[in-house]
């Protein structure tokens, strides 16, 4: 057997065989491995050149199409990201801008290029709430139906196809159904009370009735075969807010978000929260048509995590834990150690913004608002009202990537005529 060596690097006391040392200069691997790896890092940068692809280029249209395009990863090139963000962009767009766009999204679908299609389409649907009658038309000869979400308010041509389809295509039924909800045509809402009626014969075979489609794309049927929104389309987004001197305006008390509460969760022993603390007196929230004084919707930040928590709220900021809660099937045991949550200081915008910005959670929107689509992460999620039955409407939802930089979103609902809020929390 032959001799070890000892490692030459200052401090290590491995020690190597002859060959070893041969090899890596008398070094032992691990250090020999760091070594190479810090010489890599320095080469990077030394090397690394920033590329700004946008240099020159002013026409909106041209800078998304740059934003759009699929990246490789390459270590030598540290790209200069662009002032604004691409929603931004969209806002910014004529509608011959758009139909450029539509257009390009198109082309790309020709190429089978249907990530880059889709983010454009997706972003022109939402972000700029535009109907996209031709590339609608595309994905129909290419057999695409999803997102469904590309298919809100497709009008009446698509729409019959759509109906056409849905009897005899069952591998596609499921993307047909959600389609057909989008569209909010009321056609297609007869057509879903048609089947709460007298369900069709395929009926038997998906996970859920036909007609509770509808709640992914935000409504259902009423009592009387009617179309019931399940949000408000107002809309209004809370921003994170930097500048700490800054004075409120009066839209920014509007709605307050996540207040320390005076209440403790009687599942974990934590404070409550107050998600959103509304002041219904605040011109502002009048869409939201509540009498009173203040709305004051609660949670718990850790419990909602594993289930729906319900609060009995008045419209005078009272809010006090329901007896309908049910402990979830899972509650992490904490004794008492939970970590107080550390939140960025949200602001809500005096500017309204559209209903279906953050409906797309895969845009990566940011997406803490009062009113609008809920961006679901997973599957469309209304609570039954615990007091009525009814199904609860969507009022809010909080971003955690935007409040405290984790995942998540938490959505706050009401059921108006009992007074009881819920809120659940979604991630990927
Ligand atoms: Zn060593
Ligand atoms: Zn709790
Ligand atoms: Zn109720």
């Amino acid at each position: 057997m032959s001799e070890r060596l000892p490692c030459q690097t200052p401090g290590c006391q491995a020690t190597i065989l002859p060959a070893t040392a041969l090899r890596t200069g008398g070094i032992c691997m691990p250090c020999h491995q760091r070594k190479l790896v810090l010489a890599e890092k320095a080469y990077i940068e030394q090397n690394r050149k920033e590329v700004n692809l946008y240099a020159g280029v002013e026409d909106p249209v041209e800078i998304l199409k740059i934003m759009h395009q699929p990246r490789k990863y390459n270590p030598l090139i540290q790209e200069v990201s662009y002032p604004k963000t691409a929603q931004e962009l969209y806002h910014q767009l004529t509608e011959s801008g758009r139909e450029r766009l539509e257009t390009y999204a198109i082309a790309l679908m020709e190429e089978e290029d249907w990530d880059q299609a889709e983010a454009i389409l997706l972003s022109l649907v939402c972000f700029t709430d535009t109907r996209i009658g031709r590339g609608l038309e595309q994905l129909f000869r290419k057999g695409k139906y999803y997102p469904a979400i590309l298919y809100k308010d497709a009008g009446a041509e698509i729409r019959d196809r759509l109906i056409e389809l849905v009897e005899c295509d069952p591998a596609n039924r499921n993307h047909l159904l959600l389609a057909l909800a989008w569209t909010y045509d009321e056609e297609v809402v007869r057509l879903f009370a048609k089947w709460r009626q007298s369900p069709p014969e395929w009926a038997s075979e998906l996970y859920q009735a036909p007609e509770t489609y509808a709640h992914e794309a935000g409504w259902e049927l009423d009592a009387g075969g009617g179309k019931r929104l399940l949000f408000h389309p107002e809309c209004y987004h809370f921003k994170v807010h930097r500048d700490e001197n800054k004075g409120a305006s009066t839209a920014h008390t509007a709605v307050m978000a996540l207040q320390t509460g005076t209440q403790s969760c009687p599942w974990c022993g934590s404070e409550l929260t107050v998600l959103f603390d509304y002041d219904l007196q605040n011109s502002l929230v009048q869409f939201m048509q509540l009498p009173g004084r203040r709305l004051r919707i609660a949670a718990c930040m850790h419990c909602n995590c594993y289930g729906t928590v319900f609060m009995k709220a008045d419209l005078d900021g009272g809010y006090e834990w329901s007896e309908y809660n049910i402990v979830p099937d899972y509650l992490p045991d904490n004794e008492g150690e939970l970590e107080e949550p550390v939140w960025h200081s949200m602001q809500l915008s005096e500017h309204p913004a559209g209903s279906y910005e953050s409906a797309h959670w895969t845009l990566e929107a940011p997406a803490s608002q009062i009113g609008g689509h809920p961006s679901w992460i997973q599957d469309a999620d209304y609570p039954a009202c615990p007091g009525c039955s009814e199904t609860m409407k969507f009022v809010a939802q909080m971003d955690m990537e935007q409040a405290e930089d984790s995942e998540g979103i938490y959505y706050a609902f009401l059921c108006r005529d009992c007074l009881i809020t819920a809120v659940n929390y979604q991630q990927t």
